[in-house]
């Protein structure tokens, strides 16, 4: 079997795999299949046979197929559940409302990187080393410490400490589906990870002894998250993972997937890492 082994892509299968992949590709294996089975009935098994277990192991067959696959399902009129079992996160419909993942609490604040680490390092939050940055020590033990007394807040108490300590928060509640969320919003349609809100509430609370502007205490609590190598609800060490899984988000031909932070227990996404606009 380890030849076989070797053949399996783990991007396209096991939990990855994309099932409109998987079923158009079967969709063709088939119609060749039956297209031989008239004219060359020993080549249509063998065939059948190489194009399942390839489709099997890799996910699909065609090349490309992650890439116009999606679309195809997109443009069918087939129902998008029949190929999800679960709503994707971030587009919840548990009771007909449209929820979406926010990326931070500071989505609509816009300032540029540049800036956000400009004065992140003026008020002596970050340091360079080379080209690496860093918070500094003082900051970072202030943040861990109290990223693990959030921890141990229930979702309700995170809830209301959002919207007690940001001015810009006027409804947090909790939201629960495979995952725990904080919903956001008059209409609590954004959704935003619980880690997150541990790890952007710390930050922000640390944050207001050293910065006087509020849109860039919230945009440098976004940028903290980069620095997070464990999960501040379940300390797991986070992963590396791409942005896109075929069915996700499709990006333009020439565009890098972004590289994300994800922390593999709570399954959410910790930070990205944006390197296409950059
Ligand atoms: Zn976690």
């Amino acid at each position: 079997m380890d030849a076989l082994e070797t053949l399996r892509d783990e991007s396209y299968t096991g939990a990855n795999r994309c099932w409109p992949c998987t079923v158009l590709n079967l969709g063709l294996v088939g119609a060749l299949v039956m297209f031989l089975r008239g004219r060359r009935p020993r080549s249509s098994l063998l065939v059948a046979v190489v194009g399942v277990a390839i489709v099997y192991l890799r996910g699909y067959l065609v090349p490309y197929t992650p890439e116009f696959a999606p679309r195809l399902v997109a443009a069918s009129p087939v129902p998008d559940e029949w190929f999800h079992g679960e709503p994707a996160h971030g587009e919840t419909s548990q009771d007909d409302v449209t929820r979406r993942e926010n990326e931070s609490l500071a989505d609509d604040v816009e300032i540029d990187g540049e800036t956000v680490f400009r004065e992140l390092s003026a008020a002596g939050v970050i340091e360079a080393e080379g080209e690496q940055l860093f918070l500094t020590t003082t900051v970072d033990t202030a943040w861990h410490e109290r990223m693990a007394e959030l921890t141990d807040d229930s979702l309700d108490a995170l809830a209301a400490a959002l919207q007690a300590s940001l001015p810009e928060v006027d409804a947090a509640e909790p939201y629960v589906d495979d995952a725990e969320w904080i919903a956001l919003g008059a209409d609590h349609t954004q959704l935003l990870p619980r880690p997150v809100v541990v790890a952007e509430l710390a930050a922000y609370e640390v944050l207001g002894e050293r910065l006087d502007d509020e849109r860039l205490r919230v945009a440098g609590a976004e940028a903290f998250r980069m620095f997070l190598d464990r999960c501040p609800v379940c300390d797991s060490e986070l992963v590396e993972s791409s942005a896109v899984s075929c069915c996700g988000g499709h990006l333009g031909p020439r565009q890098d997937p972004d590289e994300t932070l994800v922390c593999p227990t709570c399954e959410q996404r910790l930070y990205t890492f944006e390197l296409s606009d950059s």
